[in-house]
């Protein structure tokens, strides 16, 4: 039977991070000082202090400054505003991450609004939302933009392709959505009131899982020859005498890679791309705050 490519984010991410490496350094060459990032934790949900540690070790690998803010769970809107301020005047600071979800009592859209759109490294502020929807350059999420960078990579041009993207939150899909379309992609965004999903997706050339649901997504549900990017992270139930769970995506990764074209594999698929992006886009904002063109575009 025919199996899929595999999609090697890691791999992938691993490149990018070292092409950000040389021009990190190129920067702190020219102007004294390295870019900088900052990443502002509130509360101790285990989760986001792992990725929390993941960002700041990938910055200083990549050469990249990163500033650490551990707030307690009981941090007030005001005090965590007040930081937010602060960092918008640091020029140490080239972006900004809150990291994402924020204990109750917080209003992540006004944490959100509060960041200067340019050091929005996260592409989560209105602004740059908007300057997406209408084609302008801003920062784009970095889970959609590692998944264009894959798509690209494994089939050059996306013109006219038929692309379904499964879930349509502001982080993930509709970003996504847009991404594609301004590739020239024919786009579907689907979602938990679609009805007849399978008979959507088996349309597409280009299939983005970003739901929450473990192996959602069937083989039957797949066009022969289909890339496939599964962007969803599922710990399933541990098994008897395992302490954790499986990690598994959106995508019955097993059975369509029978089916699919190319597949990102859970592990090692989309999650290292989001990672490597937030580099990319902090050392975009470097560059920017600095008033110097990045030498490539990454
Ligand atoms: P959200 O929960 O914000 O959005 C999920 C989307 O899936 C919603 O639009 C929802 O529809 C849709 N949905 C839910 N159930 C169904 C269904 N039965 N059929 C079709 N659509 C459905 O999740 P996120 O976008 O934040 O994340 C999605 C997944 O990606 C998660 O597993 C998350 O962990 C993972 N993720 C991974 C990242 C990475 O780095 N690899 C980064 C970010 C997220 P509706 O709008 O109608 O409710």
């Amino acid at each position: 039977m025919a199996r899929a490519t595999l999609i090697d984010g890691k791999a992938f991410a691993a490149g990018l991070r070292g092409r950000i490496g040389a021009l990190a350094a190129a920067f702190a060459q020219v102007t004294g000082r390295r870019p900088g990032l900052a990443v502002v934790l509130v509360g101790e949900d285990p989760a986001s202090q792992v990725y929390v540690g993941a960002k700041a070790r990938a910055c200083e690998e990549a050469g990249i400054a990163s500033f650490e803010h551990r707030l307690s769970a009981g941090t007030s809107e005001a005090e965590l505003l007040a930081l937010i301020e602060r960092l918008n005047r640091d020029d140490a600071v080239d972006g900004i991450l809150v990291q994402m979800p924020l204990p109750g009592g917080l209003d992540e859209q006004a944490v959100i609004a509060a960041i200067s759109p340019d050091k929005d490294v996260d592409g989560f502020h209105v602004i740059n939302a908007g300057r997406l929807s209408v084609g302008q350059p801003g920062f784009v999420p970095c889970t959609p933009l590692g998944c264009i960078m894959l798509l690209k990579d494994r089939l050059g041009d996306l013109s006219g392709l038929e692309a379904v993207v499964i879930g349509r939150s502001n982080i993930v899909g509709k970003p996504m959505a847009q991404l594609l379309v301004e590739a020239n992609a024919t786009v579907t965004v689907a979602h938990s009131r679609t009805r007849n999903l399978a008979e959507v997706v088996r349309r597409a050339d280009i299939v983005v899982a970003a739901v929450g649901r473990p192996e959602m997504v069937r083989a039957d549900w797949i066009k022969p020859g289909a890339s496939v990017i599964d962007v969803g992270i599922n710990r399933l139930p541990p098994e008897e005498g395992k302490e954790k769970g499986r990690l598994v995506g959106d995508v019955a990764f097993a059975e369509v890679s029978a089916v699919a074209g190319a597949i990102t594999p859970v592990p090692g698929g989309v999650g290292p791309m989001t990672i490597a992006v937030l580099l990319r886009n902090t050392l975009v904002a470097a560059h920017g705050h600095a008033g110097l063109e990045l030498p490539e575009d990454i």
